[in-house]
């Protein structure tokens, strides 16, 4: 089945990150983000570590951290799950802060083998 071209287009524009107009802690976090797709690779995390019911496995991954991103800096923005963005990654931002560290916290130290 192929998309219409609209749909095509539209899923292009929402999903590619331009550069044009980030800022400096977007353009970090965008380095970041590739090395972490590696890291995550190598150790073998390829699904969402999340597995809330409705997830989407590794359908539309993306990195949860443990708090919201704009308090977060440095070496901070490493600590993160693999999380399915329309399903698991949406539950965890709906969380009261405190728990979504937990729950992030609590998924990273089950890990098998750390990125
Ligand atoms: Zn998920």
């Amino acid at each position: 089945m192929s998309l219409p071209a609209s749909c095509v287009t539209a899923t292009y524009i929402n999903l590619s990150y331009s550069t044009l107009r980030a800022g400096k802690r977007t353009n970090e976090w965008t380095r970041r983000r590739a090395k972490l797709k590696v890291r995550f690779e190598r150790a073998g995390i390829t699904r969402c570590e999340v597995g809330y019911p409705g997830c989407q496995g590794d359908y539309g991954l993306s990195f949860a951290h443990y708090d919201k991103r704009r308090f977060l800096r440095g070496d901070q923005l490493d600590i993160t799950v693999l999380a399915c963005i329309f399903n698991c990654h949406k539950k965890l931002e709906a969380m009261p802060r405190t728990a979504m560290k937990c729950e992030v916290m609590r998924i990273i130290s089950e890990r098998a083998r750390q990125p």
